[in-house]
């Protein structure tokens, strides 16, 4: 049984049976049935049905919107942007899919060239921090290259899963080409390991990452891994401090702090240390925190309440090491799983505010000696997810760029997804790219061919 709450008032929304062994073995072979027929139809059927999900979510966008919310907690503004973003990615892929998939010569090589084919099935298992965004920038890629999907998602957003099954199925999908497991993490290594499944993605944390890299690696399926990050934002002495200052609050608090690619570690150079710290504050304080439902939330309720616990922890582990809490970092008394926005300064590597994934509303300000010292900090984390650099010296910056290790590194702008290009990390992050012409090749098998 699993138990889908709302993190607002903690109250229970729903109760969902798991799926049988037997009801799993039927998921599994219909979507590699129809997968098969799949395969073979033309890119403008497979694109025009990205079409017709992307018109879906967006006359659903209210509903949807308001179970996003209700199952992890999330400001509505926020939520339906989120359902907005996932109809920009359908709307992307069938757009861009049929010049990318297309068959290309190889340059100065006779008689051949690169087709795309799918893999198979893929099975996803899907975190609940952006609930449809994280399946559909998978699942539009994967079913435009010919591929079927297996979704596990995670259990507290079971609603939701159900809700992304109702879209793909009433836009005119082939009827189990989307196939949803409602199951156990326990049960999910039988799935990896079946043959009807060619390949698996997760995006999720580090340690499940490993878990789910080694059973997939024992029957040598190919994976894909977006995992958890601690990015720095780096703020240099020529930096508009304010300027950075509020994109510090959005970088940091948007999602109750609970996104991979939210700022986590801000590295500020001594110079202006304390100026932009003041600035934090500033902003950080006009943040309201609340009912996800109120328009005027800024920062909504943690998704569940392990996830709180944790964070606390965190900031009382980093205080308890010589932090300093500028502000929040106590658990409010109100129903639900509300954290408010904690800002710790003189944050060090050896505490957990630097040396952890912070998943929850908690920022961790660290000096900087200079600039040499802020990039040897920034690198200095088993994550390479994002990172963020401000300053007003842009022949500098690709200088520096270059030298922080992550899968993306913006300059005087918060690091975000964008369908478009590819999005994904390198050390205890993961490996491979969603998004954009590279996340679309990761599940096709790119065939040389050579016609004589
Ligand atoms: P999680 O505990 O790793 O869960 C992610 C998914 O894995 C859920 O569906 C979960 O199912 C499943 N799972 C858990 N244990 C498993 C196991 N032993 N075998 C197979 N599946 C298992 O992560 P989370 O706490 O939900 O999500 C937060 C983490 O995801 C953070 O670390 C965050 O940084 C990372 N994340 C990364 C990206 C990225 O793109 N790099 C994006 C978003 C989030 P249950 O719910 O049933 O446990």
């Amino acid at each position: 049984m699993i138990v889908s709450i709302n993190p607002a008032t903690g109250s229970e929304i729903a109760r969902y049976d798991v799926h049988t062994p037997a009801e799993i073995d039927t998921i599994l072979d219909r979507a590699a049935r129809v997968q098969a027929r799949w395969r073979t139809a033309p890119i403008a059927e497979r694109t025009a049905l990205l079409r017709v999900i992307a018109a879906r979510l967006r006359e659903r966008k209210p509903d949807l919107a308001q179970l996003i919310v209700a199952e992890m907690g999330k400001p509505i503004g926020e939520a339906e942007a989120e359902v907005e973003k996932c109809a920009i990615n359908c709307d992307f892929y069938a757009g861009a899919a049929p010049a990318m998939l297309a068959d290309t010569k190889v340059a100065n090589v006779a008689n051949t060239e690169l087709m795309f084919d799918p893999l198979g099935v893929v099975l996803a298992i899907m975190p609940w921090n952006y609930p449809l965004w994280q399946v559909f920038r998978f699942v539009a890629p994967a079913l435009a290259a010919g591929n079927g999907v297996i979704l596990k998602h995670a259990g507290n957003v079971t609603g939701c899963a159900l809700a992304i099954g109702e879209v793909i199925a009433e836009a005119g999908c082939p009827a189990g080409l989307f196939g949803l497991v409602i199951t156990e993490a326990e049960q999910v290594e039988a799935i990896i390991a079946d043959p009807r499944i060619a390949a698996v993605t997760l995006t999720g944390s580090t340690q499940v990452g490993m878990i789910v890299a080694a059973q997939a690696g024992r029957t040598l399926k190919k994976q894909v891994l977006e995992l958890g990050g601690s990015d720095p934002f780096v703020v240099l002495a020529d930096a508009d401090l304010d300027h950075a200052a509020r994109m510090a609050v959005t970088a940091r608090f948007t999602n109750a702090g609970q996104s991979c690619v939210n700022a986590k570690r801000f590295i500020v150079e001594a110079a202006v240390h304390d100026r932009f710290v003041d600035c934090f504050l500033d902003h950080a304080g006009r943040l309201t925190m609340g009912d996800p439902l109120d328009r005027a939330t800024g920062l909504g309720p943690m998704a569940r309440a392990n996830l709180r616990s944790a964070i606390d922890d965190q900031v009382r582990r980093s205080v308890a090491g010589g932090a300093r809490l500028l502000r929040g970092g106590a658990v409010p008394d109100r129903p639900g799983f509300h954290y408010p926005p904690t800002l710790l300064d003189g944050v060090t590597p050896g505490m957990a505010a630097f040396d952890e994934e912070t998943f929850g509303p908690a920022a961790a300000i660290v000096r900087a000696r200079d600039t040499e010292d802020a990039i040897a900090l920034a690198n200095r984390t088993a994550f390479g997810l994002g990172a963020s650099l401000w300053t007003a010296n842009l022949d500098r910056a690709r200088t520096l760029v270059r030298r922080i290790d992550a899968g993306a590194v913006f300059v005087n702008a918060m690091v975000a997804s964008d369908p478009r290009v590819p999005f994904g990390g390198i050390k205890q992050s993961g490996y491979g790219r969603e998004l954009g012409e590279h996340g679309l090749r990761e599940f096709t098998n790119m065939k040389t061919v050579r016609i004589d």
